[in-house]
């Protein structure tokens, strides 16, 4: 069997399309959404990371405003700015890039941005939300993969076992949960998980989110499996420098019935979701 690819970037174009009409029509009745993106420090991934999200808000008409912060910002500073984003009326979605230098608490940043304003989903109020099923803002890489599975037609996973590799706040959490809101029988895996091949190889969907290059192997993956990579690992120079996800995808696409590449899968989705949700983020503020 050779898998059929999920192409993220196709998908994430569709998906922008259907955002740009309806920012367009928000437009028409008097508001812009509006997302403030505050990078603190220079790390150069993350750089790249806001660029792109800076970029996509404009192609899909929406405005974005960037913050800029140096590297000894402190944590006083940084709660201030977002104190000022959550009081401003054109500003409707919140994201701070990380990760923060380390004399500033990622918690307390993440506490600190307004529910109503928090488009990266990562607040307690908004994982509470997704956890009793009554979501509001989920985290935008969990999103797409979702999005990603309603597109080959995996909406509902009733009896479809799909196992997690991952248990970040970020992705593992909130995938397992949005996975198991589709009705699918849920395993969650992780670094102390025993015979973790045992536990892949039973599942009809796999979510890597690992962090670890070329993780999954072809063993570890059942026959017609749907596998979503959500890794993004840059192999050492001496390996050719190039970006790959969590999964051998030359190896796993022969095994697998579907499988999403790096680049080009999870990661475009991903900004796309970031859109969806500043949009919602807007639209909620006219009511
Ligand atoms: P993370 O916070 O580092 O979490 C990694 C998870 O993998 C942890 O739960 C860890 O278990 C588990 N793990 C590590 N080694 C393992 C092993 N040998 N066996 C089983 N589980 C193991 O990372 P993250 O933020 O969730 O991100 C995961 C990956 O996705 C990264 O490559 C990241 O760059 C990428 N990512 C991509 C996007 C995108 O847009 N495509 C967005 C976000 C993240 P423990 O909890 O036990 O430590």
């Amino acid at each position: 069997m050779t898998a059929q690819i999920i192409d993220g970037k196709a998908l994430a174009e569709k998906v922008r399309g259907r955002i740009a009409e309806d920012v367009a029509a928000l437009k028409a009745r008097g508001v812009t959404p509006g997302l403030a993106v505050v990078l603190v420090g220079d790390d150069p991934a993350s750089q790249v990371y806001v660029k792109n999200k800076v970029a996509a808000c404009a192609n899909v008409g929406m405005n974005s405003v960037m913050h800029r912060l140096p590297a000894s910002t402190s944590e006083a500073e940084l709660l201030a700015l977002v104190d000022q984003l959550n009081a401003d009326k054109t500003i409707h979605g919140i994201l701070v890039q990380f990760p923060v230098p380390k004399q500033i608490s990622q918690e307390h940043v993440i506490a600190r941005i307004s529910p109503d304003k928090d488009v990266d989903g990562l607040h307690a109020d908004s994982a509470g939300a997704l956890m009793i099923g009554t979501p509001k803002f989920v985290s935008c890489t969990p999103l797409g993969c979702m999005e990603m599975l309603k597109e080959i037609g995996m909406q509902d996973l009733r009896g479809k076992h799909a196992v997690v590799i991952g248990r970040s706040n970020l992705v593992g959490k909130p995938i397992a949960m949005l996975l198991l809101h589709a009705n699918a029988t849920v395993t969650i895996c992780h670094s102390g998980t025993k015979d973790l091949p045992s536990i892949t190889r039973q599942a009809d969907v796999l979510i890597a989110a690992v962090g670890k290059a070329l993780f999954i192997k072809a063993e570890m993956v059942k026959n017609g499996a749907v596998v979503i990579d959500v890794g993004i690992n840059r192999l050492p120079e001496s390996s050719g420098g190039r970006l790959v996800g969590d999964v051998d995808f030359d190896g796993v696409k022969a095994v697998a019935g579907y499988i999403t590449p790096v680049p080009g899968g999870v990661g475009p989705m991903t900004i796309t979701m970031l859109l969806q949700n500043t949009l919602l983020a807007a639209r909620m503020a006219l009511r």
